[in-house]
C-alpha cells in the first residue's frame, strides 16, 4: 500500500526500536537527548542497578550458550561470578555482596530449568514491518512450548508447538500480570517472533528473579494488533518531531517540540544534569539507590521497593542492547 505523508509525498518507513518509542511517551526530551542531540549529552554515572541486571541477564544467556551437559546451577553462579560488572556500587563491599545475592538469584532460576529444554533463541534480535514502521529488538529468551496433546505417547511434535517470549526482571519492583498485558515491547517482539519464526507466539511472559514469579500474558491476535497500530501512532509522533528537529529548531521551538515531562522518574534519569525542569522535580539518586537493601535496612540503604525509576514499559528494563535496566 501507498503510504501519503501530508503534503502527498511518500512516507519512509520508520526505523524504530520499543525502547525509543517507550522513551518518546517517557519523557520528549529524554528523548531528544538520548536519540537526537549529537554530540550525545553526557550521561550521569553508570547505575548500580543496572550493573546487576546486565551481570545476571549475562549469566543466564551465557548458561543456555554452554554444552547441555555442563548446564549446571553451579555453572551458572560461576558465570555469574566471572561476569560481575561493577560499575555503580558504593564500594568493593558492597559490590561482592551483591554479587553474592545475585549469583543466589541465577542459581535459585537456573535450578527450576530444565537444561535439556533448548530455548528456540537466546538474546535473538527480531524485526517486523508494517507499512509505516520497521521495528526491531532483542529478546532475552525464546521458548518453543508444546501446544495441544502434540504426538502419539506425548512425543514432541515441532508443528504442536508454540514461541513464548521470556523477559527476565531483576529489580525490586514488584510486578504483576498487567506489567506483561499492557507491555508494549513484549506484544511487538511476539509479533516479530511469530513472524521471523513462522510459527504462532502469543504469550508473553515476564520472570522475575528476585521472587522466582512468573507474570504470564496469552495475547490474541487483536490484542497484538492493537499494540501494534499504538506504536505506529507513536512512530507517527517521532518521526514528525525527528523531522522538526533535524529541520533545524531554535532552543524555544525545540523544548516545545521535545517538552520536558517531570515525575518521580526524573531523579533517575540520565540526563537529569542537562534538565533543569527535572533537577526541580526530583530529589537526585545515588547510583546505587535503585538496589535492594542487603541487610536489614539502614538509614543509607533503606528505600522503599517503590522508589525505583520509573519505567513506562517492563520490557524495555532488560539488558538488550538499547535498553535501560530499571531497578
Ligand atoms: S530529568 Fe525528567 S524531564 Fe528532564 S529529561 Fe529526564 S526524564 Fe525528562
Amino acid at each position: 500500500m501507498e503510504q501519503l505523508g501530508f503534503e502527498g509525498m511518500p512516507r519512509r518507513l520508520y526505523a524504530c526500536t520499543p525502547t525509543r518509542l517507550s522513551t518518546w511517551l517517557d519523557c520528549p526530551r529524554r528523548y531528544r537527548m538520548s536519540y537526537l542531540d549529537r554530540p550525545q549529552p553526557r550521561k550521569g554515572l553508570p547505575w548500580a542497578h543496572n550493573s546487576l541486571g546486565a551481570s545476571v541477564h549475562n549469566a543466564l544467556a551465557g548458561w543456555w550458550r554452554l554444552p547441555r551437559r555442563e548446564r549446571s546451577v553451579a555453572a551458572a553462579g560461576e558465570l555469574l561470578d566471572r561476569g560481575w560488572l561493577t560499575d555503580g556500587f558504593a564500594d568493593a563491599t558492597a559490590s561482592a555482596q551483591h554479587r553474592v545475592r545475585a549469583r543466589k538469584m541465577v542459581q535459585d532460576y537456573v535450578a527450576g530449568l530444565d537444561p535439556a529444554d533448548e530455548p528456540a533463541g537466546v538474546e535473538r534480535t527480531v524485526a517486523t514491518r508494517t507499512d509505516l514502521i520497521a521495528v526491531s529488538g532483542r529478546i532475552d529468551r525464546l521458548d518453543l512450548r508444546r501446544t495441544g496433546s502434540g504426538g502419539d505417547a506425548g512425543e514432541f511434535v515441532d508443528d504442536a508447538s508454540e514461541i513464548v517470549v521470556v523477559d527476565y526482571k531483576t529489580g525490586r519492583h514488584l510486578l504483576t500480570v498487567d506489567d506483561a498485558r499492557t507491555s508494549m515491547p513484549l506484544a511487538l517482539y511476539a509479533l516479530a517472533a511469530g513472524r521471523v519464526l513462522r510459527r504462532p507466539c502469543r504469550r508473553v511472559e515476564l520472570h522475575h528473579l528476585p521472587t522466582g514469579r512468573v507474570l504470564a500474558w496469552e495475547h490474541t491476535q487483536e490484542s497484538l494488533d492493537r499494540q501494534l497500530r499504538r506504536a505506529e501512532d507513536i512512530a507517527a509522533e517521532c518521526a514528525a518531531a525527528d523531522g522538526l528537529y533535524r529541520g533545524g529548531l531554535p532552543p524555544a521551538a525545540c523544548d516545545e517540540a521535545f517538552p520536558p515531562r517531570t515525575g518521580p522518574g526524573c531523579g533517575w534519569c540520565d540526563y537529569r544534569g542537562h534538565c533543569p525542569e527535572g533537577m526541580a522535580a526530583a530529589e537526585p539518586r545515588r547510583p546505587w539507590d535503585g538496589l535492594a537493601p542487603i541487610a536489614p535496612a539502614g538509614p543509607a540503604s533503606a528505600n522503599p521497593a517503590s522508589a525505583g525509576p520509573a519505567s513506562a514499559n517492563p520490557a524495555s528494563a532488560g539488558p538488550a542492547p538499547a535498553d535501560g535496566i530499571a531497578p
